[in-house]
């Protein structure tokens, strides 16, 4: 929201594309032993060997997925790339390699860039993985930005989703709904800053909501949680649209029905404060709010006692027959169908 007006910004045209990728890429070390060639040649050389290859990819576009007026740029790269780690992480896989491709207008100048960029270096340096490539190209009025992210794992350990089975416990690291009120926040504080641009926010008690939506963190940690543990999930999904139409598309690949508590949800007190102030139903956030990045699992019963001391993971449920549907037991033990309400952009 705050202009740097005393800074000289330079314009994208002065470094033409080439001037310009050399400057976004100089200094990306290569660590990983799978990069054999990253970027500078016309395609990166990755070699996995024996290990399976996984790879996914998203695209990201200003106005849609994010607002600039208060999402920092360098929060908007460092975000990019944890969306895709995330997925990789939900394959149970490591994540080792990122490409990133964006399309920017003249309006940006090459300072907005460099803080794009700082963001990714951030996170690959965090999550050790190498940026192998890339494109850039113009775009006549928004940023665009699709990050790939390329990882490996054994065969055997691989989890999909749909072996989830009937009895296997329901699992969720973290915890629900902060990402989607820290979005509320902001957006409120971006109607008052356009009523009245001296208005100092205090925004110092919804921080960890905040930081949940603009630097979420991909659960790389419980991936090697469980292989510590011992446990490989049946099951497995990222937290991208919400709990609800999560737990559908676990329910709907692995042919199974799911008994979800309600009271088993994990809610951060901030979360049902803000709830309470917002007149939202905590519940429902938590369902449908979405943008968690947690990681949703499902484990056989005999792995219960490896996992039930960690506070990072909740079991919030458990898997039924098909037949039983699938249902959300409420406080007050009432069960209702779980609905997606995760955002469809066919229905926009
Ligand atoms: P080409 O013409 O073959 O597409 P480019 O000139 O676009 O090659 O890219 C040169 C090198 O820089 C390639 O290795 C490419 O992957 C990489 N690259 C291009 N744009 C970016 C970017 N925005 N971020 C990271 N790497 C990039
Ligand atoms: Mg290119």
């Amino acid at each position: 929201m705050i202009e740097d007006k005393n800074t000289p910004k330079t314009s994208l045209s002065e470094l033409g594309e080439f001037g310009l990728i050399d400057h976004l890429t100089k200094g990306f070390e290569i660590k990983q032993e799978t990069t054999t060639v990253g970027i500078g040649d016309d395609a990166a050389v990755l070699d996995f060997k024996n290990k399976k290859c996984v790879i996914t990819t998203d695209l990201l576009i200003e106005g849609i997925h994010f607002d600039l007026s208060y999402v920092p740029l360098k929060h908007l790269g460092y975000k990019a790339v944890m969306v895709n780690l995330s997925d990789v992480y939900a394959m149970n896989a490591q994540a080792s390699q990122i490409t990133i491709s964006i399309a920017v207008s003249n309006r940006f100048p090459l300072e907005a860039l460099e803080e794009l960029y700082a963001g990714i270096r951030a996170a690959a340096k965090v999550y050790n993985v190498d940026v192998v490539g890339g494109d850039t190209t113009s775009s006549t009025t928004g940023l665009l930005i699709s990050i790939t992210a390329i990882g490996y794992a054994d065969d055997k350990d691989l989890v999909y989703r749909r072996g989830a089975e009937e009895n296997d416990l329901l699992v969720v690291t973290g915890d629900l709904g902060a990402a989607y009120l820290g979005l509320q926040v902001l957006e409120r504080e971006k109607q008052v800053y356009k009523a009245n641009p001296n208005s100092q926010p205090d925004l110092d008690q919804y921080s960890y909501l905040i930081e949940r939506q603009l630097k979420p963190e991909a659960r790389k940690d419980i991936i090697e949680l469980l292989a510590a543990l011992k446990v490989k999930p049946t099951s497995m999904i990222d937290i991208s649209d919400g709990l609800s139409s999560e737990v559908i598309h676990l329910c709907k690949n692995s042919n199974v029905g799911v008994h979800l508590y309600e009271e088993k949800i994990p809610l951060d007190p901030v979360v049902i404060s803000t709830c309470e102030e917002f007149r939202l139903n905590s519940t429902t956030v938590a369902l449908n709010g979405g943008e968690d990045y947690e990681l949703l699992f499902t484990i056989k019963q005999d792995d219960f006692p490896k996992i039930k001391a960690n506070p990072n993971l909740t079991v919030i449920g458990h898997m039924t027959n098909e037949k039983d549907g699938m249902g959300l037991v409420t406080r007050a033990n009432e069960k209702i169908e779980l609905q997606a309400q995760g955002w469809n952009p066919i229905k926009e």
